[in-house]
């Protein structure tokens, strides 16, 4: 079975038609590098609305099918989710994304809504810096007299 008829079968089991439009999405968004926005799907979308585009996303975002991340430069991009909660690791030099699975905010939620008394359901995290293969780019070459 194909990643997208892998994601089809998971709408449809949870009551969600899957009409021409809303696939040719998901083919959009399966065929986006890393990364990429909701007008980079729009643009290989032609003759899909606007609104079915986010729509789409939206949907696919509540299923976690894909997640959201905010690049250093403040803009907003999604990218295939992997399963359950996670956090990303952005390297703000090429704008690689890696995902991290340890959450050590638990703790901190838990201990915020006891001390607040709010009910609280998400938080965001995203961690920034350089990784490795720029680190590696930015070294200086080493000159030997
Ligand atoms: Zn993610
Ligand atoms: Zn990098
Ligand atoms: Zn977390």
């Amino acid at each position: 079975m194909s990643d997208i008829d892998l994601i089809v079968e998971r709408l449809e089991m949870r009551g969600h038609r899957i009409t021409g439009s809303r696939r040719r999405v998901l083919d959009a968004v399966l065929a986006q590098s890393s990364h990429f926005t909701v007008d980079d799907v729009l643009r290989s979308t032609r003759n899909v609305g606007r609104a079915t585009v986010f729509r789409t996303m939206k949907l696919l975002l509540d299923l976690n099918i894909v997640c959201r991340v905010l690049l250093d430069d403040g803009t907003l991009h999604y990218r295939l989710s992997t399963r359950g909660h996670h956090h990303h690791l952005v390297c703000r030099d090429c704008g690689r994304v890696e995902d991290f699975t340890r959450c050590d905010v638990s703790a901190l939620v838990r201990e915020l809504s006891r001390a607040t008394d709010y009910e609280i359901e998400s938080h965001w995290l995203e961690v920034y810096g350089r990784c490795h293969a720029c680190r590696l780019l930015k070294k200086e070459p080493v000159t030997v007299d």
